[in-house]
């Protein structure tokens, strides 16, 4: 789950990142006020879960109260790159010196976090990191150890950080760790980090994506979350539990088991189809399971032929079947359907499946090439 910038930075604050002082608000009059109450130098920020809002307008500098409310009144129009612009920050305008970027992100090749570090930052730093790589340094943190003061003093240097800023920047890279290992934390990212023309370092902006899979021992999770900037079937299916995400193409999927479902998808594009979306219900697929599941994949307009694969393991096939045939019965899928059930009770599923429209396939592979027929329209003998 990615955070939005207002949340990222209270929860930098939390951990001793100095931010900039701002307010949230949905309204240009309201802006109007708090760009008032901050002495009228003020940034007008979009909230949107979307990378480069700067460079798509989505941050502008007002110099007045007045030019606050137009400001926000233009960003709070916008849509940046898919995401309308409900929300802004209005934050005191920091007189810049110097932009640096300091991150920390799991690598999942070295299967550590890393502390990712550049003497530049600010809206260029994908060019900087691809043009200029020796201006970046990475650190891999033990994560049983933590960042070490060394480590920090030897990024400061690297970075031509004056010495006169790095205990201030000991203590905000310290804070990033420890805001990234207590909210479960897979990025936490300062874009710029700069060190203002008074002689501050200030994280200007923030970014943290946090793992959904520690929502258990996380009740702030959910208040940061954004129903509106979900597609409804993921919102659904956080409800069921399932691992559910969408995509491009039209084959909707449902499958018992992450791996399986990902061989499906990879085989499916291999030959030549594409997969709706990827839909994992879990080990214990009970009937009601198999029917909520079914409802999110037909809803979709975007898929023309379904694949249900059910390999049984400690999943009985008899009772996904009994979820199929509710499922008929309460959907009416307006798509050609394909099944294959393998494993406990197939024999018994099969059975339960006979005289209905559904095409049944014997292995994994008929089942993918049926439904890419069936998603180009070209499997109709067995549909009304
Ligand atoms: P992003 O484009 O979504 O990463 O948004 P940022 O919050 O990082 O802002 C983009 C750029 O706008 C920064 O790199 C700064 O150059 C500039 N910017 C943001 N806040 C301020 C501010 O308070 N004062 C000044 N002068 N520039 C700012
Ligand atoms: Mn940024």
């Amino acid at each position: 789950m990615r955070l939005y910038e207002y949340h990222s930075k209270k929860i930098f604050q939390q951990y001793g990142i100095p931010i900039a002082k701002g307010r949230l608000t949905t309204s240009a009059c309201e802006a109007k006020q708090i760009a008032a109450d901050l002495g009228g130098n003020v940034v007008i920020k979009a909230q949107v879960l979307a990378t480069g809002r700067g460079r798509a307008g989505g941050i502008r500098l007002a110099k007045s109260p007045q030019e606050a409310e137009e400001q926000a009144a233009n960003v709070l129009g916008m849509e940046i790159k898919g995401y309308p612009v409900r929300k802004v920050l209005v934050d005191e305008a920091i007189a810049i010196d110097r932009e640096m970027y300091v991150a920390i992100i799991i690598d999942w090749i070295a299967k550590k976090p890393v502390l990712i570090t550049s003497a530049e930052g600010g809206t260029y730093i994908e060019e900087i990191a691809q043009q200029s790589p020796e201006k970046i340094k990475k650190i891999a943190i033990d994560p049983v150890i933590g960042l070490r003061e060394y480590q920090i003093r030897e990024t400061a240097a690297y970075m031509d950080l004056p010495r006169e800023y790095w205990r201030a920047f000991n203590q905000i890279v310290q804070g990033l760790w420890q805001a990234f290992i207590v909210m479960d934390a897979s990025l936490a990212e300062i874009n710029p980090l700069v060190v203002s023309s008074d002689h501050r370092l200030i994280a200007l902006d923030g970014k943290m994506i946090v793992d959904d899979n520690a929502s258990f021992r996380h009740p702030e999770f959910p208040e940061m979350l954004d129903p509106d900037l979900m597609f409804p079937e993921e919102t659904e299916t956080r409800k069921y539990r399932f691992s559910y995400l969408k995509l491009d193409g039209n084959i909707g999927c449902l499958v018992n088991g992450a791996g399986l479902a990902m061989s499906i998808m990879d085989t499916i594009r291999l030959y030549g189809g594409a997969p709706a979306n990827f839909m994992d219900i879990g080990g214990g697929a009970s009937a009601d399971k198999v029917l909520s599941a079914c409802k999110i994949i037909y809803s979709d307009p975007d898929v023309k032929a379904v694949l249900i694969n059910i390999f049984g393991g400690l999943t009985h096939c008899d009772e996904a079947a009994e979820g199929i045939l509710r499922a008929l019965e309460e959907i009416h899928p307006r798509v050609p359907t394909i099944v294959r059930l393998a494993g406990t009770n197939a024999g018994l599923g099969l059975k339960l499946l006979k005289g209905t429209h559904l095409i049944i396939a014997e292995t994994l592979l008929e089942g993918v090439h049926k439904s890419i027929a069936a998603a180009k329209g070209e499997w109709n003998e067995h549909i009304d």
